[in-house]
């Protein structure tokens, strides 16, 4: 037997959006859909990445996969469990990074971590810092650091409670061009130490091709499920090669075809 399951496989263990609709308050009483019918699944230890054009709904769904917003229509499950409200469960990193600058890096990663033991709460953070390789700066502030620098930091801080799910919300889309390149890099190295299922949302369509495991290409809005991708290039996936051109393609001719 094979040892290593596929993702597909190890389905039921992960995350599972199931039929999620979500409207807004509208003008004159009325309610505006943002997603409309959201089927998808997020394998165990997979990387997910949702792809779709400004003001599809990509936030929205993330929000309500982290929980922050009940809101909606349909349910959200993790294994066998429907998940209700936020839980140390899944760790969010939105596009800021919103550390508290009054608050050293360490205290910043440490934020979720007031039930563990001061030493325990020490190990934690260092191993989180240790995995962005930000260990040395554990003592210094945010306002010391990068823009790529306090991502990282943002991501180490997503991890120590050690959640199920990583849910990341264009966490690179401030960034410049090669200190992205970076991240994309530190992210899969994440997901091969801690093997935690990943949800990416970017409008990014190479980053997309660069780490996922299966792209969900949102319609505009209100955003459906157009079609899901499952990327079999291997890791560490080479953005030049021919493979990747054709994924990429792909993916451009989704969004062209429905191009108003
Ligand atoms: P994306 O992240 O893909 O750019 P969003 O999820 O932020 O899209 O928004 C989807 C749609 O819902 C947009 O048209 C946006 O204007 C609308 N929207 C988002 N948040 C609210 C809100 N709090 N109230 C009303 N409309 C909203
Ligand atoms: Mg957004």
């Amino acid at each position: 037997m094979n040892a290593i399951s596929h993702p597909m496989q190890r389905a039921n263990k992960g995350m599972q959006a199931r039929n999620v609709s979500k409207q807004y308050p509208g003008a004159h009483g009325q309610r505006v859909a943002a997603l409309e019918n959201i089927d998808l699944v997020f394998p165990e230890g997979s990387i997910t990445c949702v792809v779709g054009t400004s003001g599809c709904g990509k936030s929205t769904l993330l929000r309500i996969l982290a929980g922050l917003d009940d809101d909606h229509g349909g349910s959200i499950t993790l294994g066998t469990q429907t998940l209700s409200g936020p839980s140390l469960q899944r760790g969010v990193v939105f596009q800021d990074h919103r550390l508290l600058p009054w608050m050293t890096i360490a205290d910043n990663v440490a934020l979720a971590l007031h039930r563990e033991t001061a030493q325990r709460r020490r190990e934690i953070v260092d191993q989180k810092l240790e995995l962005v390789d930000l260990l040395a700066f554990r003592d210094t502030y945010p306002s010391q650091l990068s823009g790529g620098m306090a991502q990282r930091v943002a991501i180490a801080r997503a991890l120590a409670h050690e959640p199920r799910v990583l849910l990341l919300d264009e966490p690179f889309s401030a960034l410049d061009s090669i200190t992205r390149l970076q991240l994309q890099d530190a992210l899969l190295s994440i997901r091969d130490k801690e093997r935690i299922t990943t949800v990416l949302i970017t409008h990014d369509i190479e980053e997309a091709v660069y780490l996922g495991d299966r792209i969900a290409v949102l319609s505009n809005r209100p955003g459906t499920v157009r079609i899901v991708i499952d990327v079999e290039l291997p890791y560490p996936r080479a953005r030049t090669g021919a493979s990747f051109a054709a994924v990429r393609q792909s993916l451009y001719e989704q969004f062209l075809q429905h191009a108003a």
